[in-house]
């Protein structure tokens, strides 16, 4: 099941880049696995997938010691700064920098263990009050100063969109995004890079690449509902 689940959308992402003149080899999936347990996404991996999203610590932990070693994990959760040592050498990329503060701790770790960790900077790009994220106004800002700190490399920007019945309705919230990172891109900051756009669920991830999407983030899609509230 969870194979052919995985064969549609990347079937998917291929039809959305052929729609938008897009190489697929740009898009990255991120099979996000949170709440499954292991052997469950070792279907995935079997089937191909090494590329593995994770919303809590405690799971990438738990997981990273059940799977193979050349499954790359991401961390896409919000990250509290006292999980932040357990972390930054098990994640490839953490996609949830949403304060200077948590890059701040996340440079003080990295530099003890001789790291330097890449990270994306997390935008509450549809304004919603329960959601984290930098205001996008704040974001130029943040990555500023984000590249005075040796040791964390901002690669791009994240955002996690507001769920919606039709995925057209984020479609402007998307475009705003690749902009603000092509904003950023032009004033050619030192230390930091804007090649990675992180955006776009199950519900929406077709929108999110045709608007320049080059990190897709599918659970539901993948391995099935959740139990509520998780
Ligand atoms: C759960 C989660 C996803 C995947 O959501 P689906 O709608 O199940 O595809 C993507 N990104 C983040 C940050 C998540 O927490």
């Amino acid at each position: 099941m969870i194979a052919e689940n995985l064969a549609r959308v990347h079937e998917r992402i291929r039809e959305a880049c052929r729609k938008a003149g897009r190489d697929p080899g740009e898009v990255t999936l991120i099979a996000v696995g949170k709440t499954k347990p292991a052997d469950l996404l070792m279907e995935a991996y079997r089937a191909g997938e090494r590329v593995f999203g994770e919303n809590k610590v405690q799971e990438i932990l738990e997981k990273e010691t059940q799977m193979p070693s050349d499954v790359r994990w991401h961390m896409i959760g919000h990250l509290q700064r006292n999980k932040v040592r357990q972390v930054i050498d098990k994640a490839e990329l953490i996609h949830s920098v949403d304060t200077v503060r948590l890059a701040e701790t996340i440079q003080i770790e990295a530099e003890k263990k001789g790291l330097v960790v890449p990270v994306l900077i997390e935008v509450n790009i549809g304004g919603e009050e329960s959601k984290y994220g930098a205001a996008p106004d704040n974001v130029l800002f943040m990555a500023r100063a984000i590249s005075e700190m040796k040791n964390v490399r901002v690669r791009g920007l994240m955002t996690i969109a507001p769920y919606v019945e039709d995925p057209e309705d984020n479609r402007v919230l998307f475009a705003r995004m690749k902009e603000l990172g092509e904003e950023i891109r032009k004033k050619g900051i030192s230390n930091i890079r804007m090649d990675i756009l992180s955006m776009g669920m199950t519900n929406d991830y077709e929108v999110a690449i045709q608007e320049g999407a080059t990190m897709v983030r599918v659970g539901t899609g993948i391995f099935g509902s959740r139990e509520q509230g998780k």
